[in-house]
């Protein structure tokens, strides 16, 4: 019946004559209403609008999508339609292939212009957009997609690149309204499927949560109070979890912009006496962007390395490695509780998601292919233009950047001594003492009867500091490859203002 009803909805074509002549605005990892460019310009447009988001099955079917990053999408929009909602508007979710949403809506009204952001997204994404502009053509639509948060299309190299983004950071913040025009009747044949919609309703407690109104109490907490022990406790990953700006998830999807964050922490108050602080958070803003960056000239690195010189590289790829580490079964005390709390929680700090990378790709030896898209999935603030560029460099494969082996061990002696965040995850090892925490393989079977203990919990299957030790001589031998050094002058001029490749 719901097949059948569908069905007419579709096939009933208005006339030429009679279609009414509208905008729309495309969101897509910008959900929000204020500081909103393509709104602002179809409000003062004189024709109506359709607010719409495409929630499209290609997508959703590509590995480095999960369900939690739909369920903060479909959070956010939530929010947005409750304040939309004052005004009789509201943005409408489509569950359709981008392309067939467009072909329908052509199919209702005549539709004048698209306005959206730039997506710096995967190849997928570019081939929708493709798909679109083919579209946009064929039917006389214009589509206006503006600059996102300062990255730039279609540049050859990183001249002037830092000077623009400050100047971009600088613009006043756009005060987005919503009177002027009345609400489009409109009824959507692909509205979510109820057995989606059931899966996106549930909104897991220990993820951040969805909006816009959160991603000002998460900024304006950082710089009323927390912000303060930004620099001291980043590396932590227990005391980072509330010193860190926590804003990540937030601008992934575009709850806030890039410029909003950037000028609320520099013009706060608190900025004077906490200016290690801010000036901390406010610099990885940037870095934010120039990841992005890179992405928008070379998406391909999704699928490859930075440095095509390391597509040469063999490795073990130990399959059971490999899994262990997913399930943070591995037996290294905080690469084990880092996975655990990612999957729970959807965050980790810098350096926790620095070294299950390390651990996976050095001590491991396995291709960061095997594990860039399960870490994509676990991250709630995925964002392809940082993760894959991230995950790239802790892997060793980009050949400009220092090559960093986290010792896990030494890590958690330094970030976690008491073993707070270890057993705060890793329920096994509750009852284990400080001393034995980091390393509980260490203990004997005496250690063990006299503190009337009984592990279990799995001994790590190799030795670190060996493993590290052949990971470190095959790293920086493989830097000598002739395609490498190749490359590595590729990339310079490409990516980086010459001075920019030591620090990125
Ligand atoms: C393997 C790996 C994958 C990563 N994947 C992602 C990802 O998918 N999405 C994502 O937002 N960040 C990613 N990061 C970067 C970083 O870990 C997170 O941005 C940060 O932990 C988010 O927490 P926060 O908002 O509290 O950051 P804060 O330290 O408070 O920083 C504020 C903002 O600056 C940006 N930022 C901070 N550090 C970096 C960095 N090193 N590179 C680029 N931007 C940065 C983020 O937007 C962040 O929200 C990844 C890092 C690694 C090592």
């Amino acid at each position: 019946m719901l097949h059948a009803n569908k069905y007419d909805v579709l096939s009933e074509t208005i006339s030429e004559a009679k279609k009414e002549k509208i905008n729309i605005v495309w969101f897509k990892r910008d959900l929000r209403l204020q500081d909103h460019l393509p709104l602002k310009n179809a409000e003062e447009s004189n024709l109506r609008y359709l607010c719409i988001y495409i929630i499209d099955p290609v997508i959703m079917k590509h590995p480095d999508n999960s369900l939690r990053h739909q369920r903060f999408i479909y959070h956010s929009i939530l929010d947005m339609n409750k304040k939309l909602d004052k005004y009789d508007k509201e943005v409408l979710i489509f569950q359709k292939e981008t392309h067939t949403v467009f072909n329908y809506l052509s199919k209702k009204f005549s539709i004048n212009t698209i306005f959206s952001y730039q997506e710096s997204g995967t190849k997928l994404s570019w081939d929708i957009d493709k798909k679109v502009t083919k579209y946009c053509k064929a039917k006389d639509v214009n589509w206006i997609q503006y600059q996102r948060d300062g990255i730039i299309r279609g540049i050859r190299n990183r001249e002037n690149w830092d000077k623009n983004w400050y100047i971009n950071m600088s613009e006043p913040i756009i005060k987005n309204t919503f009177i002027k025009h009345k609400k489009l009747n409109f009824k959507n044949p692909f509205a979510i499927e109820n057995s989606l919609l059931i899966d996106l309703a549930s909104y897991p407690k220990d993820f951040q949560p969805a909006g816009e109104d959160y991603a000002n109490k998460y900024l304006n907490s950082f710089t009323e109070s927390r912000g303060k022990n930004y620099s001291k406790f980043i590396s932590k990953p227990m005391e980072s979890r509330k010193s860190c700006g926590r804003i990540s998830v937030y601008l992934a999807w575009g709850n806030i912009s890039i410029k909003q964050a950037y000028q609320h922490i520099k013009n706060h108050s608190n900025y004077a006496q906490h200016k290690r602080s801010f000036n901390g958070i406010l610099i990885r803003l940037k870095w934010h962007c120039h990841f992005i960056q890179k992405f928008e000239v070379e998406c391909e690195y999704e699928y490859r390395c930075v440095n095509a010189g390391y597509e040469e590289v063999k490795y073990t790829d130990n399959s059971q490695y490999i899994e262990d580490w997913k399930k943070g079964n591995t037996g290294l005390p905080l690469v084990d509780a880092s996975m655990r709390c990612l999957k729970q929680t959807g965050w980790l700090n810098f350096r926790m998601r620095a070294m299950l990378v390390s651990v996976l790709c050095h001590h491991f030896d396995s291709n960061w292919k095997h594990g860039a898209n399960h870490l994509a999935n676990l991250f709630l603030d995925y964002e392809p233009g940082i993760h894959y560029t991230q995950f790239q460099m802790q892997a060793g494969t980009t050949g400009i950047n220092t090559v960093r082996i986290y010792n896990p061990v030494k890590q958690s002696k330094n970030h976690d001594p008491d073993g707070i965040f270890i057993r705060k995850w890793i329920p096994e090892l509750l009852e284990v003492p400080n001393n034995f925490i980091h390393e509980p393989w260490k203990m004997t079977a005496i250690d063990m009867t006299i503190l009337n203990l009984e592990l279990d919990y799995v001994k790590p299957k190799i030795d670190i500091i060996e493993a590290a030790k052949a990971a470190r001589i095959k790293a920086w031998g493989h830097r000598k490859d002739s395609i490498v050094k190749r490359e590595k002058k590729r990339i310079v001029k490409l990516h980086t203002r010459n001075n920019l490749a030591k620090r990125n």
